[in-house]
Order: C-alpha cells, then structure tokens, then sequence
C-alpha cells in the first residue's frame, strides 16, 4: 500500500506567498473561473497583492477573461534559476497554460503531465511578494486535485456552485474532497453563483432561474459559511468576453458585490 504524502507544512517554493487560495467547483461552467478572475481584481483594488494561477488547464478561461490572450511570458534569471514572469493586468498577476499552449493540445495530456505543467507554472512563477494567489482549480475532483493540493500548502479552499441540483451534488463532492483526510485543506465557504436574475425593467423582481438558495442551502446542510449569492448579470457575462472582468467597475452594483465577496474571502 502506497503511503499517502504528507502535507508541506508551508509553501516553502513560494517563500514570498502569504496565502493560496484555491477556487474549486464540482461541476463545469457554474462560473469558477468568472468569480475567480473578479475575485483578483477586487482583492487587487482593496490593495493586495494578487496572483492567479490559471490552473484550469483543459479549459484555461483567464487568458480571455483579461484579454492577454496574446501576452508570452518571459524567463528571467533570477539566482541562477529560470523564472516564470507572470503576466499583469489591472494589478493582477497571471499565468495560465493558454500562454503556452494551445489548448487543444493539453486536451490529450494525461493527468501527470497536466499535474507537471501547473506545478511548474506555480513553482517557477516569478510571483515575487503576494498576499495572495488564488488558483483557479479545473472542475471536478481529479487526480490533478489531489496532487495539487499535497504538493503546494493551500490555504484554503472556496467551492463555485449554482443553486442547481445538479450542481449543488457535485459541489459536495468537492467540499468532501477538501475536508477529506489526506487533503486537509480548510473550506473558507461556498458561493452561489447564478442566484438569480433581474431584468432591467423589472427591478424590483428576481427569478430564480436554477433554484432559489440552493447554495445557501447546502452552505447550512455542511456547516460551511455561505460567502455570498451573485446574481446572474449581462455586464458580468461581457466582462468576461471582453477581457474587462466586471469587478473593475468598483462603483457599480457588481463591482460592490465583488468587493463584499473579496472582504469574505480573505
Ligand atoms: P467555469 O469556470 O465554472 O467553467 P465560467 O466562469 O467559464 O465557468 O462561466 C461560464 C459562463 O457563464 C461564461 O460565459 C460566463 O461569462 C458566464 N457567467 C458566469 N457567471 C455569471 C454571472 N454571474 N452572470 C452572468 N454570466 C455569468
């Protein structure tokens, strides 16, 4: 029987890195990499220091969320080793396979490769001084997971859910998958994301589109803190798109609602 490795007691490749918050989601497209990628922009315009690791490698989504799709990072010397250095916009800095790669490629890596590129990426990233990384993890609970999560010290770890049943059955998964023995890593919460939708000429109305508290629900079954409920919003969608993540807009109802959940977070 393979004995299961024991947890690094800190980030020591990452001496400069205070916490690394990875972002989790059972299931696909539930908007992990979205709440992600405003989740950094918020924690940059709160003054952090802020890293992201793109570490969605079958389906890298920070390259187009931040629009540096076409940036190809540089190696630099640093004490006589090959660095990484990150990409940087709006006070965040990035690095992602899709810089690398095309994404069809690592679509037939197996699971010790995908593991091999996201280490490195982690490990020989010239993140320099942080507050925080946030890693934004591929769905699901693979074995990319579970090497992750034993080979670099998390501090801890946020689930994405919509309040879907579908979804919610695997966002248990993953909160099991954290608090299971040899993973260990402290759930901070959960965040519902998709919680419902206002028409712009009804404002006072909300439709609950994929259920209503469904997260917030299942936050209360765990005994996890719900860290908040985002509505489904066109600007937050075309943030995206356009690479203009909708936590930018800081005096928007959005941009208020990502700093809430930043606040949370961290
Ligand atoms: P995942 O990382 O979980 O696969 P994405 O972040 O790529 O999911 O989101 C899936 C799609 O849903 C994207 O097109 C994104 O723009 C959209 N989306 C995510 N969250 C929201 C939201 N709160 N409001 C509107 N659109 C959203």
């Amino acid at each position: 029987k393979v004995k299961p490795k024991p947890k690094p007691v800190e980030t020591k490749v990452l001496p400069g890195v205070k916490n690394v918050i990875a972002v989790a989601s059972g299931k696909g497209g539930v908007g992990k990499s979205t709440i992600t990628s405003n989740l950094a922009v918020a924690l940059a315009k709160a003054g952090y220091s802020v890293g992201l690791l793109d570490a969605d490698i079958f389906g890298p989504s920070v390259p187009i969320m931040f629009q540096t799709e076409d940036a190809r990072p540089v190696l630099e010397k640093v004490d006589g080793k090959d660095r990484i250095i990150p990409v940087e916009k709006y006070g965040v800095k990035m690095l992602s396979i899709g810089y690398f790669v095309n994404p069809d490629d690592a679509l037939i890596w197996r699971g010790a490769m995908a593991t091999n590129a996201i280490k490195q990426l982690i490990n020989d990233g010239n993140w320099g001084e942080l507050d925080y990384l946030l890693l934004d993890l591929p769905p699901g609970t693979s074995d990319i997971h579970l090497t992750l999560v034993q080979s670099i010290s998390i501090t801890g770890a946020v689930v994405v859910t919509t309040p879907q049943n579908v979804a919610l059955a695997d966002a248990v998964k993953g909160i099991s998958m954290f608090k299971s023995k040899n993973i260990n890593v402290p759930v901070l919460g959960l965040i519902e994301n998709m919680a419902w939708f206002t028409p712009a000429e009804l404002p006072e109305n909300k439709y609950y589109i994929f259920g209503k508290d469904g997260g917030k629900t299942l936050a209360n079954k765990l005994q996890v803190p719900l860290l908040g409920q985002i509505p489904i919003v066109q600007s937050i969608r075309e943030g995206g798109d356009s690479g203009e993540p909708a936590a930018l807009n800081e005096a928007s109802i959005i941009g208020i609602a990502f700093a809430d959940l930043a606040q949370k977070v961290v």
